[in-house]
């Protein structure tokens, strides 16, 4: 498995956790042009703590694969989830630049297939190593709270929507063992309490 090791300077910063305590992984997408933009937003500091934003690992378009974060630190990517997940993100431009604008909420940019064939190789990676690793879901359906448009106050958008319609999960679900927990699992023939199928 190629992953190129590039922790973010404030990894041993980040609360430590055991790697049993890993049971989801979410899937994001970076809703930025390139890694670049990513790595400049998952270095910004946010917290007293002196870390920030990011998920553990980074696929860009043509399957390159970083990891920024540790599996045994828990990464700041999803509220209320972080302690027991392992953020994946998808390198898509999302709605850029105009995350909240009522007008810009379609999205349009589709995950080629070397980027989604890197992301199944690297959920069978994970499950290997981690055994207590069981379900997967979207960041949207964990986190489905709406804010004012930022041109219409009176208008409500998704604060996350990624990793978005255009992901296939239907590819990615006939591709692991892992549960979708999500919106999705109905899709798959496959629930919480199903025997994932060989
Ligand atoms: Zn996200």
């Amino acid at each position: 498995m190629n992953i190129l090791q590039r922790k973010l300077a404030y990894n041993p910063l980040l609360s430590k956790r055991s790697l049993a305590d890993i049971n989801l992984i979410v899937i994001h997408c970076t809703e930025l042009p390139d890694l670049n933009h990513a790595r400049e937003f998952g270095e910004k500091v946010l917290y007293d703590s002196g870390t920030g934003n990011s998920g553990h690992f980074y696929i860009d378009r043509d399957g390159h694969i970083e990891q920024w974060v540790s599996l045994e630190r828990v990464a700041h990517h999803v509220q209320g989830h972080n302690q027991n997940s392992i953020g994946i993100e998808l390198v898509n431009t999302g709605r850029y630049p105009n995350w909240y604008h009522s007008d810009h909420q379609n999205l349009t940019e589709s995950y080629p297939d070397k980027q989604i064939s890197a992301l199944i190789k690297l959920i069978k990676h994970l499950t290997n190593r981690l055994p207590n690793l069981k379900h997967i879901v979207g960041h949207d359906d964990l986190d489905q709270r709406m804010v004012p448009a930022e041109n219409n106050q009176a208008v409500s958008v998704s604060r996350k929507i990624d990793p978005g319609p255009l992901f296939p999960w239907q590819t990615v679900m006939q591709n692991t063992h892992l549960i979708n927990i999500g919106s999705h699992a109905q899709n798959y023939g496959k629930r919480r309490n199903d025997k994932p199928k060989k």
